[in-house]
């Protein structure tokens, strides 16, 4: 009979078409676990039901079915046989990228490999491992399990040429730049290109308040550590795209099981994980008050706004200060320093951005007019610019790479066609550096 697996809900995305399936189980008890699907519910379904009902839930909400899939959890690899059938039933259903979320546990387990083979064998691509310690000490009372099958877990995978992402989360006092940079070397011992992810510990929902959310610098220093060895590292919360754009921005739709539809942002997300802890709501929020303030300050950090070289006049590119009504300025995040060699530079949007001189603002008694251009043209005025590097880094003319954030006036953009006038914003931001 096939193997059932518990079934919270599916996600598809607004931004980007792709499907995440929920599943709900996992073999760990991890102290500062966020994931209500940890503890099983959802529907019991067979693989071939899953699938059915997700392609039911991308025909309603898409009109056809994505190419990206990505299974997560709970931990997914504890269903052996309804992993494997759900992979190679997305693979028969046209799906191109199938990417596994896990703590490589199960996968580890099996001395053979033959688990990691069969992964690959069934049409898996891409692997998300958590490395939670690499002190086997620190990961069995984090997990409650030894990390020995996990670390044999990286090696197989990569030995099956399925790419990998691995991920830590920084836990001040227990998993620091000393435990990471372990990490690294050991990552790096088997391919320095494997790209690494480094996570602040978000106390405010995990299951155990083991310990605070790290400094900036905290942060910092474990990515130098990691960078000694590993050429892809980033440093990031997971969920990098909607935060802080407020609604009605384009997020994520939620599919139950049967076939109701949510739109749900964080904030719902975050709503869930309250009703799954047993701590005082008013206690939660205060301490996700101060988790918000730390995430700008990050993102504020990664930026390094404010002590740009426009304050010498290097910066500025076109004549004209910033924010007339045919300029646009640029700022540039610190990562992205080794390409645009400044922090900002301010466009003229009549000087080959876009091509437009519109009378926006004509109606206003006389107002002066503003110039504009939309987001995309800004972006390929500065591929002419930047040249190959940028086209790598952040557009390459079509497309906006993974890894960059752009927002123009404070709000997160992922519409290139929107429209930019004289006297905006834009500030690209680009969480990988180097590499
Ligand atoms: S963090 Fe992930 S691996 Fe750990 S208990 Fe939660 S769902 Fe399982």
């Amino acid at each position: 009979m096939a193997e059932r697996r518990g079934i919270q809900y599916f996600t598809l995305s607004e931004i980007e078409p792709r499907i995440w399936f929920m599943l709900t189980g996992c073999n760990f008890r991890c102290r500062g676990c966020f994931r209500p699907a940890r503890d099983g519910g959802g529907v019991l379904l067979t693989a071939e039901e899953a699938l059915s009902l997700a392609e039911k839930a991308c025909e309603k909400c898409y009109g056809f079915l994505p190419k990206k899939a990505m299974i997560t959890g709970g931990e997914p690899t504890i269903s052996r046989d309804f992993l494997l059938s759900l992979i190679s039933g997305l693979r028969e259903r046209g799906f191109e990228e199938i990417v596994l979320m896990t703590n490589g546990y199960a996968i580890g387990e099996d001395a053979s490999g033959s688990y990691a083979h069969a992964l690959k064998s069934a049409g898996l691509t891409e692997v998300h491992i958590d490395i939670k310690a690499f002190s086997d000490e620190i990961h069995r009372w984090y997990t409650g399990k030894s990390n020995k099958p996990v670390l044999s877990a990286v090696k197989m995978l990569y030995d099956e040429g399925i790419e990998l992402l691995a991920q830590t989360i920084y836990i001040p006092g227990i998993v620091q730049a000393d435990e990471i940079e372990r990490i690294a070397a050991f990552l790096a011992s088997i391919d320095e290109n494997i790209k690494y992810r480094i996570n602040p510990f978000a106390p405010t929902f995990a299951f155990e308040r083991v310990s605070r959310a790290p400094t900036i610098e905290e942060m910092e220093r474990a990515y130098e550590a990691a960078k000694k060895h590993l050429k892809n590292v980033i440093v990031s919360r997971s969920c990098f795209r909607e935060f802080p754009t407020p609604p009605p921005q384009r997020t994520w739709l939620t599919v139950y099981p049967d076939l109701t539809v949510k739109r749900r942002s964080m904030k719902d997300q975050n709503e869930e994980r309250l009703q799954w802890l047993r701590r005082p709501r008013s206690r939660v929020l205060a301490d996700f008050e101060r988790e918000l303030a730390w995430d700008f300050k990050l993102r504020e950090r990664i930026l390094s706004a404010g002590n740009s070289a426009v304050a010498t006049g290097e910066a500025k590119e076109g004549e004209g200060a910033s924010g007339s009504d045919h300029t646009v300025k640029v700022k540039f995040s610190s990562a992205l320093l080794p390409l645009t060699k400044k922090r900002e530079l301010v466009l003229k949007l009549s000087d080959g951005v876009g091509a437009s001189s519109a009378p926006a603002d004509a109606a206003e008694g006389g107002a002066k007019a503003r110039s504009s251009a939309t987001l995309r043209e800004v972006l390929r005025r500065l591929a002419e610019i930047y040249g190959e590097a940028f086209k790598k880094r952040v557009f390459d003319g079509s497309a906006v790479n993974e890894f960059v954030n752009i927002s123009l006036n404070g709000r997160l953009i992922d519409d290139l066609d929107v429209e930019v006038r004289g006297g905006d914003e834009i500030i690209i931001l680009s969480v990988i550096s180097g590499g």
